[in-house]
């Protein structure tokens, strides 16, 4: 049986070159990058070259890359790292302004610190994801320590208007972070231009390998470690480097810059094809979030009549990996925080199913997709469905 993967947000394949780049790392270069031999020292070269490959890619300077295990670390450190360090600055109530359709990696955070007493208010995002500058704006207090608004939306692709809000925090001098895990190596990202002071990144969704991140600090912003320990990653992140990890992280990297924006176009077109026909072949199917401030590889799809979970697992039996709700949810019962923060119902939040596509997805797989698709939604709804549209 065929098998297409249209779940490239949840996580993407290793690049074969990405592969090859971290394998002397394993074996033969294996030294600890803050060992003062030989083996140490080709270590800490490649983890430095990794630094460099990562921060072009968000036109950053090396020096303002720290890596970490990955999106959820480096959106920890962000949030945890700010408020701790405007604490010991003397800030007694520090307040920090969230969006309601952040990746739980910061929703949870930030409940956490509002669990030690940090005021924490949650803006909006109107019926398309979309935040609303004007609505951070109102938010904000004298007291308020950091923005923390993601760059483009895990389960449907929206992407927000960081520039404005990054206009804004400067303005009023409040530290602005951003989790770009889904937005990095799909559409430009250029730190200087968003004004952001703090970006997450993850390498395993841009065809790097699991467990390895990335934060961006601005040079001169204040930040208290997560991790208490030795003296990596110049005092702000303990623990000694996973430097095979890193080495594919830069290589992904690398590859992402060269392939954007021409790979874009080629997925959006991909994506496009498929949302056209299937919303053309398949009756009571609506698409859910902004179609025109979109990631170019994804689409989240509601089918009407049909429970998303029950969707997936028949389409997987076809040999079609797709997700119900952010990949992280998958299993739970409850309906995606975002579906419902858009306004959505529970029905149709629970109807809902995400396809992400990458750079491996073929023509040959959306066609097949097109043919399986509409037949599982068929079977799903049995005799007696009618559309109410
Ligand atoms: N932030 C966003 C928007 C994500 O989509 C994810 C992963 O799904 C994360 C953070 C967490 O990243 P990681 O899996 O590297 O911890």
């Amino acid at each position: 049986m065929r098998r297409v993967y249209l779940d490239n947000n949840a996580t993407t394949p290793v690049a074969p070159e990405v592969f090859e780049a971290m394998r002397p790392y394993w074996l033969e270069d294996y030294g600890n990058a803050s060992s003062i031999h030989w083996y140490g020292q080709r270590a800490k070269a490649a983890v430095e070259e990794a630094r460099e490959q990562v921060a072009r890619l968000i036109n950053a300077r090396a020096q303002e890359i720290v890596f970490t295990s990955g999106g959820t670390e480096s959106d920890n450190a962000a949030l945890v790292g700010v408020v701790e360090a405007t604490s010991a600055a003397g800030h007694r109530a520090p307040h920090v302004v969230i969006s309601a359709v952040e990746h739980h990696a910061v929703l949870h955070t930030a409940r956490a610190l509002a669990q030690r007493g940090v005021r924490v208010t949650t803006v909006p995002a109107d019926a398309r994801g979309r935040v609303d500058p004007a609505d951070v704006a109102r938010v904000l207090r004298p007291e308020t320590v950091l923005i923390s608004v993601m760059y483009a939306n895990n389960e449907l692709g929206t992407i927000q208007p960081l520039e404005e809000i990054g206009r804004l925090a400067r303005e009023r001098g409040v530290l602005f972070h951003s989790d770009a895990v889904q937005a990095v190596g799909k559409i430009p990202v250029d730190v200087e231009r968003l004004g952001v002071d703090l970006l997450s990144l993850s390498a395993h969704k841009l065809y790097g390998p699991k467990g390895v991140g990335a934060l961006y600090v601005r040079k001169g912003t204040a930040l208290r470690p997560l991790l208490h320990g030795g003296h990596s990653e110049r005092d702000r992140r303990p623990g000694t480097e996973n430097v095979p990890g890193i080495v594919g992280f830069g290589k992904a990297a690398e590859l992402a810059w060269a392939a954007l924006p021409d790979e874009a176009v080629r997925i959006a077109s991909l994506r496009d094809h498929f949302e056209r026909e299937l919303l053309c072949r398949v009756p009571g199917v609506a698409a859910n979030g902004d179609r025109e401030h979109r990631l170019p590889n994804t689409s989240n799809l509601a089918f009407e009549g049909v429970e998303g979970e029950e969707f997936a697992i028949a389409a997987d039996l076809r040999g079609i990996a797709c997700s119900t709700g952010a990949a992280c949810s998958s299993g739970s019962v409850t309906p995606s925080h975002v579906l419902i923060a858009i306004g959505k119902t529970e029905d149709q939040a629970r109807s809902s199913l995400r396809f992400s596509l990458g750079r491996f997805t073929t023509s040959e797989d959306i066609d097949y997709a097109l043919e399986v698709l509409p037949e599982v939604v068929g079977q799903l709804r049995g005799v007696g469905y009618a559309a109410a549209s």
